[in-house]
């Protein structure tokens, strides 16, 4: 999928210059502390993402949408439930853009909104290991997979790689304790004027 064939195109209109708002990328430097306006669109974190083959919008193109304000389109994108958090466009941006720090964002506001996940399993595992952390403070990969799989209804999802994993250490069935967990839990505080407990 690309921009031009993006569903998300179907619903919403190219901006005009008298439509842009640069209120968007104040909020996101208030609230992520990344200043959209170093970007030099050198298209350097495109080239270098992970997955891009999939995203509807590059993440150039999403900086630039941040830049005018297209706030509708960035919360209905498919890129914003493709992005893998892999830090390689941030590697390799010169400006040091926190692309994935941004995406974490306006998932946020996108869930907040109430607007519908385009890949919902991914919404589910996000969601599923939020929970993780703001109970135990740490994410146990075995419950995770397991609870990931009972609850998307794909019960035998990446079985196989179940034993291979665990004789390698990388499953720990009973994950070590955090101590202070009243520091986790102050991750999840709501911000001053947000309703209930944030995630
Ligand atoms: S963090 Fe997201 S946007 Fe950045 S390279 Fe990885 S997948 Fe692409
Ligand atoms: S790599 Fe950084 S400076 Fe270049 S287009 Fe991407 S965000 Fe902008």
């Amino acid at each position: 999928m690309n921009a031009t064939t993006s569903p998300v195109n179907q619903y919403f209109k190219a901006l005009q210059l008298d439509e842009t708002d640069s209120s968007l990328s104040q909020e996101i430097l208030e609230n992520c502390g990344v200043d959209i306006e170093r970007c030099l669109e050198c298209g350097k974190c495109s080239g270098g993402c992970s997955n891009t083959h999939i995203f509807d919008f590059t993440p150039r193109k999403i900086v630039q949408m941040i830049k005018i304000g297209d706030e509708k389109r960035l919360l209905h994108m498919d890129s914003l439930w493709c992005c893998v958090a892999c830090h390689l466009c941030v590697d390799r941006c010169p400006s040091g853009i926190d692309i994935p720090r941004i995406m974490d964002y306006l998932r946020e506001k996108a869930i907040t909104k109430g607007i519908p996940a385009t890949r919902p399993t991914v919404e589910l595992f996000h969601n599923l290991m939020l929970d993780q952390v703001h109970k135990k403070g740490r994410v146990s990969e075995l419950y995770l997979i397991l609870n990931y799989n009972l609850k998307s209804r794909q019960y035998l999802k990446n079985a196989e790689l179940g034993p291979q994993m665990f004789f390698k250490g990388k499953l720990n069935p009973i994950p070590a304790r955090v101590k202070k967990m009243d520091q986790v839990r102050r991750l999840f505080r709501p911000k001053p004027g947000q309703k209930g407990e944030a995630r």
